[in-house]
C-alpha cells in the first residue's frame, strides 16, 4: 500500500519516489459525485459527500489511477452497484464469526469509532492490538485515509475494511482479506506477519484468490474481466515494490500485459459458449476451462 498505514493489507504498493513524481508533476483529478446509497446494511457504513474533501482525496489518490490505468481508483465515492456486490459477498460468508463482525466503510472516517472497534475486536488477542493496532489507528487518525489514501485496505487490528475506489474487484480483495484473517486460527500471527519482507505476497494472494472465487461462483462475468484488468497489476505492484526503481514499474507492466491477456482469453471464452461454438460449463464452479492462474 501507499505509505498510510503501515499495519494494514492493501491492494497496491507504491514507491515513494512516485508520489514525489505526481506531488511535482500532475495536476489533481478531482471528482465528486452526489450521495447516493444501496439500502442499509449492519456491517456497511457510508461517509457523506463532501466536494472539498474528496477533491482533495482524489487528488492524493491520482497515482493509484495511473498505476492501475483506472480513474475510479481512489474515487473516494462508491457507487451502490459495487456496495450490492460487497452485501452479496457478506451475506455469502457469514459463517465466520470475525467475518460476521467485519466492518466496511465506504469513503467514511470515523477515528472514535473504530478506536472502539480496536478495543473490541476479542477475535485478535489483546498484545497484538495493543501494540500493533493502536500503532494503525495513530496513523489512520492523523492521516485519514478520506484524504490520503494510497489505497484501499483492511485494517485487520479493528477488522474493518476501508474502500475509496469505486470497483467491485477491489472491494471484493479487501473484503477478501478479511474472509482470509477471519479463518486463520491464529490471527493475530497471520496479520503480524504481514510486515515481513515477502510475505504479503501470500496475503495478497489469498485475497485476490477469494476476490477471483467470487466473481465466478456468482457468474458475474463482467467483475471477472476487470479483475484480471486489475488485480493481476496490483499483485505486479506488490511483487515490484521489493525490486524497486525500474523493477517497479516492470512489475506493474508485466502485470498489465499478462492481466488484459486473461481478461482477453476469459472474454474470448465466455462470447464462445454465448454463440455456441462451446457448450455452456453444468456449473461454472467445475467449469470445463482449465483454471488461469490468478494473482
Ligand atoms: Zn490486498
Amino acid at each position: 500500500m501507499l505509505a498510510v498505514n503501515p499495519m494494514a493489507h492493501s491492494r497496491l504498493r507504491l514507491p515513494s519516489i512516485l508520489l514525489v513524481l505526481l506531488f511535482a508533476g500532475t495536476v489533481g483529478c478531482a471528482t465528486t459525485v452526489p450521495y447516493t446509497g444501496a439500502g442499509p446494511h449492519p456491517q456497511i457504513e457510508r461517509g457523506k459527500p463532501n466536494r472539498v474533501v474528496d477533491g482533495i482525496g482524489n487528488f492524493f489518490g491520482c497515482i493509484g489511477k495511473l498505476v492501475l490505468w483506472n480513474h475510479k481508483i481512489n474515487e473516494h465515492y462508491v457507487s451502490p452497484e459495487v456496495e450490492s456486490k460487497i452485501v452479496a459477498y457478506l451475506d455469502s460468508r457469514n459463517d465466520l464469526p470475525m467475518l460476521e463482525e467485519t466492518k466496511v466503510r465506504l469513503n467514511q472516517y470515523r477515528p472514535l469509532k473504530d478506536w472502539g472497534r480496536l478495543v473490541h475486536n476479542k477475535q485478535v488477542k489483546w498484545p497484538y492490538r495493543l501494540v500493533f493496532g493502536t500503532l494503525s489507528m495513530v496513523v489512520e487518525t492523523i492521516l485519514p485515509g478520506r484524504l490520503f489514501a494510497g489505497s484501499d485496505y483492511f485494517n485487520p487490528w479493528t477488522n474493518t475494511v476501508h474502500l475509496y475506489s469505486d470497483l467491485s474487484p477491489v472491494a471484493l480483495h479487501e473484503v477478501g482479506h478479511a474472509y482470509d484473517t477471519s479463518h486463520r486460527k491464529h490471527k493475530g500471527t497471520y496479520a503480524f506477519i504481514y510486515i515481513i519482507p515477502f510475505v504479503p505476497l501470500h496475503h495478497e494472494l489469498m485475497a485476490s484468490k477469494e476476490a477471483f472465487r467470487f466473481v465466478r461462483d456468482t457468474r458475474d462475468r463482467d467483475a471477472e474481466i476487470s479483475s484480471y484488468k486489475l488485480l493481476y497489476p496490483a499483485y505486479g505492484s506488490y511483487v515490484g515494490s521489493y525490486i524497486g526503481g525500474g523493477g517497479y514499474i516492470a512489475a506493474v507492466v508485466l502485470g498489465h500485459v499478462v492481466g488484459r491477456s486473461e481478461a482477453k482469453e476469459r472474454l474470448e471464452y465466455y462470447q464462445k459458449i454465448e454463440s455456441g461454438a462451446l457448450p455452456a460449463p453444468a456449473d461454472q464452479k467445475s467449469s470445463a476451462k482449465p483454471a488461469l492462474s490468478t494473482p
